[in-house]
């Protein structure tokens, strides 16, 4: 079995090589301007790892760390070396043409007209055990492509072959559907809408499943990705009983799919999009009186609850991707469970793809669970053999890789937001305008959240014939959208996904590695219409040892004030007894309720208040959230922005090379100002600004570019949102109290009182101690705010300001009376 020791030493070899090769390909690379480009991101990607790195090994030098935190942090490492690697030998785009996978020969020398192309030298290796076993499944897995010399071979032969590979059940799917093995989405297209619809693989069980609705209140639907439960079954109910009907589409950034489903059904049914079929999304709602189904994103849903309580205006109410586990899927599957009970002319319908349906039906009060049998063909699976630094750089060459050489067939490429979807088309886009009539013609479309929907309803239009269609798309093509026509996918293994930095206090979106259950459905995608293929862009070693299995639902990556707030603003005012399918733990909740009244986002009611409306719309923690607002009774926001974006990249700021100690701890000693370290930061912030946002600035006072950057990031965000929130960004022109004011109250519980054995919180009386970093450990004032606690050899509060023990009376009153 492979490891990634091996494949690293593997890795290295072929870096040897590709040294070698270096002093005849240099001159060309540089030729093309795409080169500089790359070769620029790649050295900023290093640098941000090597930031990375030296940051988490600073942070938890001596603070314990989790078993994940560790992986994560040798992944990096890994990542790094094998970068400086790919830096050192210079011609990484060289190199990556060699050996990605074991790339099948498949059809080469029949279908694809031998090119005079740099691809095609790619080696071959299929020698070895693996080899051979592509061989073998290559020999049956060749004819499902519909090649055309294959194509004129006898049906009864073909019929054999398909044996091979197909369950009975699936060849006669197959062939039923299909009449010829062939991919030609024109074909497809001949048929009629009706006859589409017909041969999705819901449709043998319309009765049934009409029947089992009528039967049960609540029912789960089971079924694979693109087997028509969004689109087939609310079209059922209404052509079976006219129902009013409202379907959700859950997933952060699925507004792409409720509009596309939205209008893919309008289609389906004859009528114009926004009349019988609409949907409606934030800031936007096509529907209208005559509307009866609607689909509409989980958040929108959750805001419905807020104008009808009771959803009394609906019969049918459908929790689509429910196997996503959005924080608002979750709450729902809370709220409509609770309604069900009381409305018992309320039809449930939770559907899900083939993950998880036993949880669902366990919540629901064991709600039968109806399956729809899946039509899914065999996927081969190719891992690289060691992992990629530069995974985009890797998706293109893949493409290519897959254009040149893999027989007729669409490809899908998953990648994680916007920015990267672009780079990658637009690299796509660039290579084949350089290769010219050298390859066959490849249709680059992208797809994620913010694309106009003209440009979305593109990727569902046939793939001209002769050419290749190739999707670059995020997460929403895993299981929300399906595009027919796929035969290969490309995992590069990553995700965006929010979570929470307890430390920080932040919650932020970040790219991180999808779960196995999340690979696994992408390796579906490619197996909907034909057998197809996937390359993962990681090893096999890694998906097995460093993917969880399952994504971990977002109720529990966020901040439970936030949570709380939202469920708040939704008027639902019993939290401890709401039922949430992975409930958080009881004193956790307890707490969160707590804080959030001294913070005065609750009255004594336990309902929110306008601060804690206004709290809830900013993505972070309640306390920093509080500490912003605050500012603007005390006129100071503009610098309370700064500290809070500067907290958010906490401890990462200041840069102290083994070398240069003195130097580095000289040039912090200069950026100290009276009353605290929430003060110093928003002074190296100021600054920064005033040089200008430089670079060199920022060596020289050895502070750390990349943090900074970032916290200009995070400012640029919370600035836009205080428009939203109705908080005048102004600038506090007197001295630093009214900003230790604003701090302290959204900071009050973190308050430490100076006495004889030392520093003590007011809250616990925990023995506590000024870092050692901080610029008042050696002023010991009598009271102070922190803004975290860690361990590390004692209790150490880092970020500390000098307060007066009269503000707290005057920040929290509330708070503060009740304990004196
Ligand atoms: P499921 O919800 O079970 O994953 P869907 O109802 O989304 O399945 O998809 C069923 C079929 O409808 C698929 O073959 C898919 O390609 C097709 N489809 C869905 N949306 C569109 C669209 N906007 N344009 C064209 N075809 C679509
Ligand atoms: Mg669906």
């Amino acid at each position: 079995e492979r490891t990634d020791k091996k494949a690293y030493e593997e890795a290295q070899k072929r870096l040897k090589m590709a040294e070698d090769d270096q002093r005849n390909m240099l001159p060309e690379l540089r030729k093309r301007s795409r080169y500089d480009y790359l070769k620029k991101r790649e050295e900023e990607k290093l640098e941000d790892l090597e930031a990375e790195i030296k940051d988490e090994e600073y942070l938890f030098a001596s603070d314990n760390m989790t078993e994940r935190e560790r992986k994560d942090l040798e992944y990096k490492r890994k990542l790094r070396d094998l970068a400086k690697e790919y830096k050192k030998a210079g011609a990484k785009e060289h190199e990556e043409r060699k050996n990605r996978y074991y790339m099948p020969e498949e059809k080469r020398s029949k279908d694809v007209p031998q090119r005079d192309l740099e691809l095609e030298e790619t080696p071959l290796e299929l020698g070895g055990e693996q080899g051979r076993w592509e061989e073998e499944r290559l020999r049956t897995a060749a004819l499902s492509f519909g090649a055309k010399r294959e194509r004129e071979l006898g049906v009864r032969q073909e019929q054999e072959r398909y044996q091979l590979i197909l369950e009975e059940e699936e060849m006669i799917d197959f062939v039923s559907t299909q009449e010829e093995p062939t991919l030609s989405q024109a074909d497809l297209k001949k048929q009629s809408i009706q006859e589409v619809r017909r041969s999705l693989p819901i449709f043998p069980f319309r009765e049934d499943l009409l029947r089992a609705i009528t039967q049960h209140q609540i029912l789960v639907i089971e079924g694979e990705t693109g087997s028509g439960k969004t689109t087939q079954i609310p079209q059922y109910l209404m052509e079976d009983v006219s129902l009013k009907l409202l379907l959700i589409r859950s997933g952060l950034p699925r507004r792409v799919a409720a509009m596309s489903v939205a209008a893919r059904v309008a289609e389906e049914t004859g009528v114009k999009l926004g009349n019988e079929v609409g949907y409606s999304i934030r800031f936007e709602d096509c529907t209208s009186e005559r509307t009866v189904l609607k689909y509409m994103t989980d958040g929108m849903l959750l805001r419905e609850f807020l104008t009808e309580p009771d959803l009394a205006s609906y019969s049918v109410v459908i929790i689509d991707e429910a196997h996503e586990r959005t924080l608002h899927t979750d709450i729902l599957f809370g709220l409509i469970k609770d309604i069900a009970r009381f409305r018992s002319d309320l039809k449930v319908l939770v559907a899900s793809a083939t993950l998880d349906t036993e949880r669902f039906s366990c919540f629901f009060d064991d709600a039968p669970v109806f399956r729809i049998p899946g039509r899914r063909f065999p996927v081969d699976i190719f891992y690289t053999k060691a992992p990629e630094a530069d995974y985009l750089e890797a998706c293109v060459v893949s493409v290519l890789q897959i254009h040149v050489t893999q027989a007729p067939g669409d490809c899908l490429v998953f990648l994680t937001g916007q920015e990267e979807i672009e780079a990658c088309c637009e690299m796509l886009q660039e290579r084949c305008r350089r290769l010219g009539s050298k390859i066959a013609e490849l249709v680059v479309l992208p797809i994620y959240a913010n694309l106009p929907s003209d440009m979305q309803a593109k990727i569902f239009s046939p793939t001209p014939p002769g050419a290749r269609k190739v999707v670059v798309a995020t997460n929403i093509a895993e299981t929300s959208l399906t595009i027919d026509g796929i035969i290969y996918v490309i995992d590069p293994g990553f995700c965006k996904q929010k979570s929470y930095n307890a430390r920080t206090g932040m919650e932020s979106l970040i790219v991180t590695p999808c779960s196995r259950a999340s690979a696994n459905q992408r390796a579906g995608r490619a197996g909907r219409v034909a057998a197809g293929k996937c390359f993962r862009l990681y090893t096999a070693w890694a998906f097995k040892h460093e993917m969880e299995e399952t994504t971990i639902p977002e109720i529990q990556r966020t901040n439970l004030g936030n949570v709380v707030l939202l469920l708040k603003s939704l008027g639902i005012n019993d939290l401890i007894h709401f039922d949430f399918m992975d409930p958080p733990p009881h004193e956790t909740l307890v707490l969160a309720l707590e804080q959030l009244y001294a913070l005065g986002a609750l009255n004594h009611l336990g309902e929110l208040t306008k601060m804690g409306r206004r709290m809830a719309e900013l993505p972070v923690d309640p306390m920093l959230s509080k500490m912003i607002l605050a500012s603007e009774q005390y006129k100071c926001s503009e610098e309370v922005l700064t500290i809070a974006a500067m907290l958010s990249v906490n401890n990462s700021i200041f840069y102290r090379p083994k070398d240069k100690v003195v130097h580095a701890d000289n040039a912090r000693m200069n950026f100290t100002v009276p009353g605290g370290d929430h003060l110093v930061l928003l002074n190296v912030y100021n600054q920064w600004v005033e040089s200008g946002f430089s670079t060199q600035w920022c060596y020289e006072n050895f502070i750390q570019f990349r943090s900074m950057r970032r916290a200009r990031d995070v400012r640029d965000q919370l600035e836009g949102l205080m428009e939203r929130i109705e908080v005048e960004v102004v600038s506090s022109l007197e001295d630093s109290v009214p900003i230790r004011k604003a701090i302290t109250a959204g900071y009050f519980y973190h308050t430490a009182r100076l006495s004889k054995g030392g520093y003590k919180t007011v809250k616990h009386q925990q023995t506590v101690y000024v870092h050692p970093n901080s610029s008042l450990f050696e002023e010991q004032p009598r009271w102070l705010i922190y803004h975290e606690l860690v361990f590390t050899t004692k209790e150490f509060m880092r970020q500390v300001i000098e307060i007066d023990s009269g503000w707290l009376l005057e920040v929290a009153p509330h708070y503060y009376k009740s304990k004196e």
